[in-house]
């Protein structure tokens, strides 16, 4: 069976780079913050212009920092796609603060800003829960359509988070993923685009005094006297192992979202005629976190895709209005009937900067064979 995402191909191309920088912390010893964290966060923050980065622990410590440094609790709606990783809502309810679940866009996944103008309206005229943010998910990659949900978020005075768990590296206009919104939270995770091995995240921000609340949360609420934790924090800190294994990886990540949109153009060249393959917006650029396409009987395509030796993927299977933990929170609409149709359709084929044309080859034919 071919791999999903080769990691192992990434590894071989490092050399012993990887295995040298985790020796060398092994040597130094400093296992917590130690000089690779507050390097790594320098490099993130020349390589996508922000001007502050707080590395931490995983893309859903991120989004719960990312709310807590923006004073979101109890009492406050947080919009969020609902066809998005779990992690986006679950982080929203452990403020204290309300999801409340917005359509999608059928084309590119991405927040619906029409479902999501009417959330707010109906949230303000409701008068139960203060508008707080928006959380918009920049998914498989494409970031999303910043120039309308900017305007709106402005016209109701709404901080905006950017979940970039799947975007790090690309761009909107003029603007790096990182440097959008009030706030932009990051994952580390492997098979994120930019991966270690194993958790960890980052947030991003402008505001240096934001910047200094997540230093805080990071480390338990921690204050300027050691012994004063002055608000509630976690343990939320980024390994020093995970920061030297990502400081390695950082040095080619330009080259492999390249290879990625090589990737990506390649697939789209030979099935446009056949799927419905991804749309991006003129506006953004995409790092191909996922190559998504739509497919009718999908599960059926899959399976026989599946026997033929190769594997595909559904990120986004039950959005999250559907999920049993989350079916109570408010949504926009009864149903959110893009989503729910999307969901069933969306099927992501194999995609990493070490595909290789000919195992390319192998994903369209077995695509197109199980068409028939
Ligand atoms: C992966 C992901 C997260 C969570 O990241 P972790 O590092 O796994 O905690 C959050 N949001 C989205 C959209 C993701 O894809």
């Amino acid at each position: 069976m071919m791999q999903f995402i080769d990691l192992q191909a990434q590894r071989k191309r490092l050399g012993s780079r990887i295995d040298e920088a985790i020796g060398r912390v092994l040597e130094h010893g400093r296992f917590i913050m130690g000089p690779e964290v507050a390097e790594l966060e320098e490099r993130l923050g020349d390589f996508c212009d922000a001007r502050n980065v707080v590395t931490c622990s995983s893309g859903t410590d991120a989004l719960w920092m990312a709310l807590r440094a923006l004073e979101i609790g109890a009492g406050d709606a947080v919009f969020v796609p609902t066809l998005t990783f779990v992690a986006t809502a679950e982080a929203v309810v452990l403020t204290g603060a309300t999801p409340v679940m917005v359509d999608v866009d059928p084309q590119t996944f991405n927040i619906d800003v029409d479902s999501l103008a009417a959330a707010v309206k109906e949230v303000e005229a409701d008068g139960d829960l203060r508008s707080a943010a928006v959380i918009a998910v920049d998914l498989y990659g494409q970031p999303a359509d910043y120039d309308r949900v900017e305007t709106l978020t402005r016209e109701h005075g709404l901080k905006l988070i950017c979940d970039a768990a799947q975007s790090f590296g690309a761009s909107h206009r003029d603007r790096r993923v990182g440097t959008i919104g009030d706030v932009t939270t990051t994952s580390f995770f492997p098979a994120k685009p930019l991966g270690c091995y194993g958790d960890g995240g980052a947030v991003f921000c402008a505001d240096d005094e934001i910047a200094a609340t997540l230093r805080s949360l990071r480390i338990h609420g921690g204050g300027r006297d050691k012994f004063d934790n002055v608000r509630i924090g976690i343990n939320g800190r980024l390994d020093t192992i995970q920061a030297a294994i990502l400081l390695e990886k950082l040095s080619v990540f330009a080259d492999e979202i390249d290879r990625r949109r090589g990737v990506a153009a390649r697939y789209t060249d030979a099935l446009a005629e056949r799927v419905d393959t991804p749309v991006v917006l003129d506006a953004a650029e995409t790092v191909w976190a996922q190559y998504t396409i739509k497919v009718d009987a999908r599960d059926d395509v899959a399976a026989e895709m599946r026997s033929a030796g190769i594997p595909t993927s559904v990120h986004g299977r039950t959005p999250m209005h559907l999920q049993s933990a989350y079916v109570d929170y408010p949504r926009a609409a009864a149903a959110l009937p893009c989503a729910e149709a999307v969901a069933g359709t969306i099927l992501s084929l194999p995609m990493h900067p070490y595909l290789e044309s000919e195992a390319q080859d192998e994903v369209i034919e077995a695509l197109v064979g199980a068409l028939k």
